[in-house]
């Protein structure tokens, strides 16, 4: 018999409408499972156990009643910590709700929690969160990805029943693909980014990590759809999305892409994707040989115009309304002053408050990117590196419009390698980068792809990643649901 916090939403919420359990059970397995768990797992940065319970006890209506989500601690909940797992929001609660979280409150889900993450979402390993190290509960010694690496190591831990991640370049399906589970990163446009800290506006996307497909489908349902207080959500409507789930694919043509199976690609990810093509044509889907023939320029342009939107999204952190402030030092004397000891201008200005609020709360990788937005954005080099990227950005779209005449669905490995060992890339930032080489193009053209469980290598699990046309997650989802109805990889636990 599976205890509660072990089960997906889909079945408890089924179990509740039957009232053969309260969701405040729900709420008491996860607890139960954290104390057993999260001393190893450190998946969490913020929980307010009470609130949660009363929240529990509390009767719901709606899609998710009585179900926990647990969010990504760069996702703004009203009166509740939101840090971006940085120093430099240390105390902050929003004043409002983010839409995704008004969404779920007013379909009845109980809020868990606050997931850890790399610092404003910039990372691919939850190392450079400035609280805590996430631990992939696979292999204790291993990062779980990232940047939404707290909500993917909980949700493969049943520390968590599903959870809300954000993906600006690969942060929830990296992650995903790293701790077995399935994650969905969204149509740039489906679901609403009011109310989520933003690092890359032009890239951001809210999405979901699961324990199953029909999860993803039942969790999107319910972020998706346009937000007037979001000028780039689009005005069209929302499929149901769990209506698609058991419908034939034997009509889809997949397109595989020669540029995704490279030098560099491990061994064992290469052979389980393999695999799973297999898996597809004997469903009946034809798989057709493409190409993309810009790949190769994705990850450069994306950390120009990632980073350069960053920078400019950061520079509201200044000590004056948020979080950190470095309490500023006395104005010099004017004896001081005179014998020249201080210098009266910076001394105790607010520009200096500025900089040494910046100093102090922000980490070294956000300091690296600042530095490297603030560069490409500069006079002088922003045609020579923001313009060109701009421009190489949209060849890169043009290259999945062109594959999707060819094809309805494009699957790739999520990720070239399995879970690297913690420390092992963070002192090299390039080969960090890198391991986003197959998710960062999906953000560049605004596209939208999942990451599901496709076998393990050496031990640890491998992401497959499906990626769409812009708006068509359903088809998405009927192709993964598919593909995990007829294997079994979704069902296997970490053993802690
Ligand atoms: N790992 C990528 C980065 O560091 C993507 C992060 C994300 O999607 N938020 O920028």
């Amino acid at each position: 018999m599976k205890l509660l916090n072990q089960l997906t939403a889909h079945r408890l919420l089924k179990m509740l409408k039957k009232e053969e359990i309260t969701s405040l059970e729900i709420a008491r397995a996860l607890f139960e499972r954290l104390e057993k768990v999260e001393d190893k797992i450190k998946g969490y940065l913020f929980l307010d156990k009470e609130r949660i319970l009363d929240n529990a006890k509390e009767k719901k209506q709606g899609l998710l009643a009585g179900v926990a989500v647990s969010i990504k601690d760069n996702i703004c909940v009203a009166g509740e910590l939101t840090r971006c797992a940085s120093k430099i929001l240390s105390g902050f609660t929003p004043p409002y709700d983010a839409t995704t979280i008004k969404n779920l409150k007013a379909e009845g889900a109980i809020l868990f929690g606050r997931t850890n993450m790399d610092e404003f979402a910039f990372g691919s390993s939850c190392e450079s969160s400035a609280y805590q190290i996430t631990a992939n509960p696979w292999d204790l010694e291993r990062v779980p990805g990232g940047s939404s690496g707290g909500s993917a190591a909980a949700v493969a831990a049943d520390e968590a029943i599903f959870a809300l991640g954000s993906d600006t370049g690969g942060s929830i399906r990296q992650p995903a693909a790293l701790c077995g589970i399935v994650g969905l990163k969204p149509t740039y446009g489906r679901v609403s980014r009011y109310g989520l800290l933003a690092f890359g506006s032009s890239l951001d996307q809210i999405g979901t990590l699961s324990k199953d497909v029909r999860d993803a489908a039942l969790l999107l349902k319910v972020i998706a759809g346009f937000d007037s207080q979001d000028s780039t959500s689009l005005d069209t409507s929302v499929p149901d999305y769990e209506s698609y789930l058991g419908k034939e694919i034997k009509d889809l043509k997949i397109g595989i892409p020669r540029e995704y199976f490279i030098e560099g690609l491990d061994r064992g990810v290469k052979e389980r994707v393999e695999e799973a093509i297999k898996v597809f044509q004997r469903l009946g889907v034809e798989c057709v040989q493409i190409s993309l023939p810009h790949t190769e320029y994705a990850v450069s342009v994306y950390y120009i115009l990632a980073t350069a939107e960053a920078s400019s999204n950061l520079s509201r952190f200044d000590g004056v309304q948020y979080g950190l402030r470095n309490p500023q030092p006395a104005t010099p004397t004017c004896a001081e002053a005179s014998a020249g000891r201080r210098k009266p201008q910076t001394k105790g200005s607010l520009l200096e408050m500025y900089e040494q609020t910046r100093e102090e709360g922000f980490g070294k990788e956000v300091k690296r990117r600042i530095i490297l937005g603030t560069y490409v954005l500069s006079r002088g080099y922003y045609d020579q590196y923001y313009l060109k990227a701009a421009k190489v950005r949209e060849l890169i779209r043009e290259d999945f419009e062109q594959a999707f005449k060819r094809c309805d669905l494009i699957l790739t490995p999520t990720s070239p390698t399995p879970a690297w060992k913690i420390g092992e890339k963070i002192d090299d930032p390039l080969k960090m980068y890198l391991s986003d080489i197959f998710t960062i193009p999906v953000n560049l053209a605004g596209i939208p792809a999942i990451s599901i469980p496709c076998g393990f290598a050496k031990g640890l699990p491998v992401g497959l990643q499906i990626l769409g046309k812009p708006f068509k997650e359903e088809k998405i989802l009927q192709a993964a649901y598919a593909y995990e109805q007829s294997t079994e990889w979704h069902l296997q636990k970490p053993v802690l």
